[in-house]
């Protein structure tokens, strides 16, 4: 547990860098704990280190550990594929659900959203690296996807996510992190009803200082906080 701190601290020092050489207040990023894979104990050993928000990718996860009050005070996302038979599960339990990734789940996401009477708030997942391999809008629909968005009175867009691909040297990433940023400042001028841009969340652990220089304002770190993920299961 100590280990946890002693990671979150050092990462708050790395973040705090990298807001400076972009002549940005490192107060404007969120520090968001990946949870995935660490238990109940672990997370709030994470949350009363100083982290914003956590996160999970599993709904399993995100139940159980909810069910053992993981996450208080802490906001909780939702940031993993989202099957739409388990959406029910996610919808209003979340304060922001990360990783809509396609527009099946929009729909599903709004029907329940409206039958539970409730406005969710989500993030579009953009594949800025267009790999075959990941889910998430293509860069060149999220324009069309956000002018859509009035369709979905239920839900309230706040920003955009990303996942870029794994980089083969530090700094690859940047040009995709600079290119989602340039996407949210365009979204943003549109001024559009239930959208806004308040998050842009990107950086993970081998990146988030590249992430913070391009204006992410939200880094999604695990691995650096938690150790490496041992995938056994
Ligand atoms: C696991 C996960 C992260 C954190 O990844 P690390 O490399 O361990 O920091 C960030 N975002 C998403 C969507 C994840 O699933």
């Amino acid at each position: 547990m100590e280990q946890i701190r002693e990671n979150i601290l050092r990462i708050r020092e790395e973040m705090a860098l990298a807001a400076e050489k972009a002549g940005r207040d490192p107060k404007e990023i969120l520090r968001f704990a990946a949870t995935k894979m660490n238990d109940s104990a672990r997370v709030r050993a994470a949350v009363e280190a100083g982290v914003d928000v956590c996160g999970e990718n599993r709904v399993q996860e995100l139940v159980q550990k909810s069910l053992e009050n993981a996450y208080a005070p802490a906001p909780v996302h939702f940031i993993g594929h989202l099957q739409t038979n388990k959406v029910n599960k996610v919808v209003g339990k979340v304060d922001l659900i990360q990783s809509v990734d396609r527009l099946e789940l929009l729909e599903a996401l709004q029907k329940t959203a409206q039958k539970m009477e409730i406005t969710q708030d989500i993030l579009l997942e953009v594949n800025i690296g267009g790999e075959e391999s990941k889910s998430g809008f293509a860069p060149q629909d999220v324009m069309d996807m956000v002018a859509r968005m009035e369709a979905y009175p239920a839900l309230r867009l706040r920003g955009l996510m990303t996942i870029p691909p794994v980089a083969t040297f530090s700094g690859e990433n940047r040009r995709f992190f600079a290119e989602m940023h340039r996407l949210s400042v365009d979204i943003r001028a549109k001024k559009y009803d239930n959208v806004s841009m308040d998050y842009l969340s990107m950086g993970m652990s081998d990146d988030f200082a590249d992430a913070i220089m391009e204006g992410s304002t939200m880094i999604r770190v695990g691995t650096r906080i938690f150790g490496a993920r041992t995938y056994t299961k």
